[in-house]
């Protein structure tokens, strides 16, 4: 399956002007989103400049050419980790010509009917240069002539399923499009006579601009020189990501009305109140469970402390593409406190155990601190299902949690205890009502399949 988990941020502008430099903050801030390549694409009215690499925003994006170009509008991507190498090709904005003109498209999510699009427009005569599922939109796109951009999509949309908050570019337009499911966030800002598009509103806070709201999902917002227009594609069938609350997004953005730093605090206080047990102390994986951590030693009555301390400068361990670094990761990156855990009894929270490999190491991390007892306490329910929809989760054979019950789990990392909240907890602490959010990796109820 090809995999799309990413981070967009697009700016139009009434007056040319160097926008290098907003969209390198834009995409910096959205680095959680995806550190495996960076992309720009830009336009001054009449042609199209792209600039994307490998790596992080600083390592894949340089001021050196496009700092120098007065722009009108642009796009850029920051890219999630992809099965196998890093391959450029496949970085985004992904930029091609057609007999419409030039277009760039960046993509977050991941469209679940691709693999048959894709058959069907090979056999048709297309050929792909890339493994991603975006390419799709741009062989769609081409084979409407005559018609605007925004026509085209409104007819190819129809024909997309699952997850694509999609930022496209022409020479003179900034189209915005969220699926009607909604599962990936995209929202407006404005920054003096800017207009902004980003996956998260922490991308606007770093500039100083002003959130305006949330792209409805199944709303095309088309920019250009007459301003702005939404138009609806399509109903909304609203099943936000509750996974972006969880993990994904950063504590400091507002998502679909909610903050995320309060949901996440929200999560360890129901936590709390459904698996209590005594300690001494309640520590967070750092960073992930630090806010439900702080949530659960509030509603508990158990000191908060940091027992781990993170290595800010090394990746998400995550991310790494194989097992062998990521199991060397997790020991460069983080690091116990024996006073505070030693001959305590210690609760460690974090938001989520995937496949149980780091938590496993911390735990033994934890024992040889001198930790008397560890209890893990997960903010999220089991993740007993792969995501479809733009997360990247591995096969459902080595989700801990498809086939081990808490007590297993327990055995396996080496804790005295594991448990998780409950569904009705999350949903509970998310605060949006149950038929608008999308719970299928915990409950493997999809909202869309091919
Ligand atoms: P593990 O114990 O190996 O399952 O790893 C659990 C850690 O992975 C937790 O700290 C989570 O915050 C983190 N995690 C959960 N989902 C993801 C994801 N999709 N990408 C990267 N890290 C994740
Ligand atoms: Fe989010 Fe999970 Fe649904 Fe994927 S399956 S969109 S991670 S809630």
């Amino acid at each position: 399956m090809w995999k799309d988990k990413c981070g967009l941020f697009g700016i139009y502008t009434q007056k040319e002007e160097d926008l290098f430099h907003l969209m390198y903050l834009g995409l910096s801030a959205l680095q959680h989103r995806g550190q495996e390549s960076a992309g720009i694409a830009a336009t001054d009215g009449n042609s199209m400049y792209l600039q994307k690499g490998v790596g992080l925003v600083s390592e894949a994006l340089h001021d050196n050419e496009i700092g120098q170009r007065k722009e009108m509008a642009a796009i850029g991507h920051v890219r999630y980790s992809t099965y196998g190498a890093s391959v450029l090709d496949n970085a985004q904005p992904l930029v091609a010509k057609y007999s419409g003109g030039v277009i760039a498209v960046a993509h977050n999510g991941n469209i679940v009917n691709a693999d048959t699009l894709r058959e069907r427009l090979e056999y048709a005569g297309s050929i792909f240069q890339s493994a991603t599922d975006t390419e799709i939109i741009i062989h769609l796109l081409a084979r409407l002539p005559g018609k605007t951009v925004e026509d085209a999509l409104m007819s190819i949309l129809k024909e997309l399923k699952g997850a694509y908050s999609l930022l496209i570019l022409t020479t003179e337009k900034l189209i915005a499009i969220r699926d009607p499911w909604g599962f990936r966030p995209l929202s407006i800002g404005r920054l003096d006579d800017k207009i902004l598009i980003a996956s998260e509103s922490c991308a606007f806070d770093i500039m100083g601009a002003k959130p305006v709201r949330e792209i409805e999902p199944g709303e095309m917002v088309i920019i250009d020189k007459e301003g702005e227009k939404s138009i609806r594609f399509a109903k909304s069938k609203e099943h936000f990501c509750t996974f972006e609350f969880v993990y994904f997004a950063r504590p400091d953005s507002r998502l679909y009305g909610r903050d995320v730093y309060k949901v996440r605090k929200s999560l360890g206080e129901e936590l709390a109140r459904e698996k209590s047990i005594e300690a001494d102390v309640v520590i967070p994986v750092p960073d992930s469970g630090t806010p439900a951590a702080l949530g659960y030693a509030q509603a508990s009555g158990i000191p908060f402390d940091f027992g781990i301390i993170r290595n800010r400068y090394v990746g998400r361990t995550f991310i790494q593409p194989t097992q062998f670094t990521r199991s060397l990761g997790v020991r460069i990156k983080l690091n116990p406190l024996p006073d505070i855990v030693k001959d305590k009894r210690v609760i460690i929270v974090d938001d989520s155990i995937v496949r149980g490999t780091t938590s496993r190491m911390i735990v033994k991390m934890l024992r040889d601190a001198g930790a008397r007892e560890v209890h893990f306490r997960i903010s999220s329910p089991p993740v007993k299902f792969p995501c479809f929809y733009g997360i990247d989760t591995p096969d459902r054979e080595k989700l801990i949690a498809s086939s081990s019950n808490p007590t297993d789990i327990a055995k396996f990392l080496g804790a005295d205890s594991v448990e998780y909240l409950s569904i009705d907890g999350m949903v509970k602490a998310i605060g949006l009502p149950e038929d608008k959010v999308c719970l299928a990796c915990f409950n493997g109820k999809y909202p869309v399949l091919e």
